[in-house]
């Protein structure tokens, strides 16, 4: 069996890598021309669903090396005012469980982890463009440089604007959230880090504000000093033989970022860049606290950008053939959940699986790929429903009503300082943001 995999992001390295352990003949094409391109420099966290689905496709050695150049874990889950009034402060739990605990990493060493080892298996500077369908069986991928391949699998792991999706589910809808962010990165120096307070230096700090705007703070701090050395000696050994260091420039920074519904921006938001952006992300932010208003001043102006946040409508499960797809291709949800990259990464754990059945004999291809879609289709869509739900990341949530806007936030802030107080309340909270980022998956 020859699997084409379209798209080199999180989910199609991930099923990449597992294919190549089990011995499955896997080729990667990717549009960007090297492992360097691309704007990824941001935080994502990696769950339990997550680190499982690594741990089980990625080599042992790569998987340590992954656990390695995470940024020191969030502590705590901080809810604030936009005057950094803490609402909530609640203790996560302890982080020391390579599988079950909550990571954050950077895009760009995520991707640098994930192009380890597999030279001979991807191809960068490959834009798909479409695909041809043969009655042997087999299918051939085509790209604008006008070459193509042939494969007897073909697997859309090419992201929110899958081209492959166009083609094979033209009714599949993405949608506009209705929101708009702007994302910013700042340099982590003595000067930053004394800006903000201890628990929020350790922590994942979600900021609701008034005039129906919310930011996020992440504060992310790895394991090697700013010349890319490692601070601590006993990391030197596992960075210097990890090649992966030499591409990745990611030093510790400060994400900070905000959204709203579109109509708190300017409309030309998407087109702003650099100084301008941030000038912008001031004038929205000036009421809010001047330590967080230094941070945007602060920041570097080459890595913010303007994001429209996109979701996706729930599509019908299709009569199966040799092409499916995994991640954002099929399932895009907004960040409200911060479970994106997670689910892209459980479809490909849950893939291989299935193509590896196929590629010993115990199904046909056909069975292998109908019963992973049976599968991900549902949880896929129950999480961009939750994502959307959560956050603020639907234009019409309440907190962006004129006219409720006020009580949503009230209610918002009393519910997150009543769970940070009262234990009972808290330990729920817990376990419902542990179940959901980890333990559902394995009933
Ligand atoms: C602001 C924000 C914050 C987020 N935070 C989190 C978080 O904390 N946790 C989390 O789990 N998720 C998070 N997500 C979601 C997460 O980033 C995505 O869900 C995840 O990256 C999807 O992975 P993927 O492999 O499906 O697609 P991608 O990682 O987007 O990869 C798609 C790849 O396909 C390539 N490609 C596209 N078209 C073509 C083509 N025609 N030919 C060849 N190659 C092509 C692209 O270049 C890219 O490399 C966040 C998303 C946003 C917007």
């Amino acid at each position: 069996m020859r699997v084409i995999i379209i798209g080199g992001g999180t989910g199609g390295m991930c099923l990449a890598h597992g294919l190549k352990r089990a011995g499955v003949d896997v080729v990667v094409y990717e549009r960007y021309g090297s492992r360097r391109d691309g704007l990824y420099g941001y935080r994502v966290g990696i769950d339990p669903t997550g680190n499982r689905a690594l741990k089980e496709c990625l080599p042992p050695e790569l998987f340590d090396t992954f656990v390695a150049t995470c940024a020191r874990g969030p502590r705590y889950f901080n809810v604030l005012t936009e005057s950094m009034h803490a609402t909530a402060s609640i203790p996560l739990r302890d982080d020391s469980d390579e599988v079950n605990s909550e990571r954050s990493v950077s895009r760009s060493t995520l991707r640098q982890v994930l192009f380890t080892g597999m030279e001979d298996v991807i191809h960068f500077g490959k834009e798909y463009t479409h695909y041809t369908q043969h009655e042997n069986g087999t299918v051939t991928a085509h790209f604008s440089d006008g070459t193509s391949d042939n494969g007897n699998v073909l697997i859309a792991a090419d992201g929110t604007r899958s081209a492959v999706r166009e083609q094979l589910l033209p009714h599949a809808q993405i949608k506009d959230a209705g929101i708009t962010s702007i994302a910013t990165k700042t340099p982590l120096t003595p000067e930053t880090r004394a800006l903000l307070t201890d628990e929020m230096l350790s922590g994942i700090n979600l900021l609701f504000a008034t005039k129906g705007l919310i930011g996020m703070v992440h504060v992310m701090e790895f394991k090697w000093d700013a010349a890319g050395n490692p601070k601590n000696p006993a990391d030197a050994k596992l960075l210097d033989s990890w090649s992966g260091l030499q591409f990745d420039n990611t030093r510790d920074y400060i994400n900070l970022s905000i959204w709203s519904s579109h109509d708190h921006f300017p409309e030309n938001i998407i087109e702003q860049r650099g100084s301008e952006l941030i000038a912008t992300a001031l004038e929205i932010t000036r009421n809010w606290h001047p330590n967080l208003r230094r941070i945007f001043e602060l920041a570097d102006p080459e890595a913010a950008f303007p994001l429209r946040i996109s979701t996706s409508v729930p599509v019908e499960p299709w009569k199966t053939t040799n092409i499916t797809l995994l991640g954002d291709a099929i399932h895009t949800m907004t960040p409200g959940q911060g479970v994106g990259a997670n689910t892209a990464l459980r479809d490909a754990a849950l893939l291989c699986r299935e193509l590896v059945a196929a590629d010993r004999g115990e199904k046909s291809v056909l069975t292998a790929l109908s019963d992973y879609e049976a599968v991900m289709l549902p949880y896929g869509f129950a999480r961009v429903a939750d994502s959307l739900n959560n956050n603020g990341t639907s234009g019409d949530d309440p907190l962006y009503s004129r006219s409720t806007g006020r009580l949503a936030l009230f209610g918002a802030r009393t519910y997150f300082s009543l769970t940070s107080k009262i234990p009972a309340m808290r330990r729920k909270f817990l376990d419902d943001l542990y179940t959901y980022r980890g333990a559902e998956d394995l009933a």
